[in-house]
């Protein structure tokens, strides 16, 4: 069974309205409101199709800022160790020429 992200803590459960009823103690039609900004009509409440597609759109946009988040970490890292090497190739290059200054005299 798909699991659904929980507006309020954010964890993925399989049943996300006994969720936020149970662990929350609030109606998830009212969470779901205030997670969008949005009220829903009486129909959409009865469906429940619009609070499933908003989930969806959310979980798709959660998944995707977390990569985006991952990626522009993974490009930090990158970018730091990049210096630390130029650094070092640099340190060594200047060490390397003291220590022949030094030994030449
Ligand atoms: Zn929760």
């Amino acid at each position: 069974m798909e699991t659904v992200y929980c507006p309020i803590c954010g964890k993925e459960y399989k049943n996300v309205k006994m969720h936020i009823r149970k662990g929350h103690e609030r109606e998830p039609e009212e969470v779901i409101e205030e997670a969008f900004g949005q009220k829903l009509t009486q129909e959409e409440r009865q469906k429940g199709a619009f609070q499933q597609q908003q989930i969806e759109e959310m979980r798709s946009r959660v998944r995707g800022r977390t990569s985006d988040l991952r990626e522009t970490q993974m490009n930090r890292l990158k970018e730091m160790n990049n210096t630390w090497q130029d650094r070092k190739k640099t340190y060594d290059k200047v060490m390397k020429e003291r220590i022949e200054n030094i030994t030449n005299k």
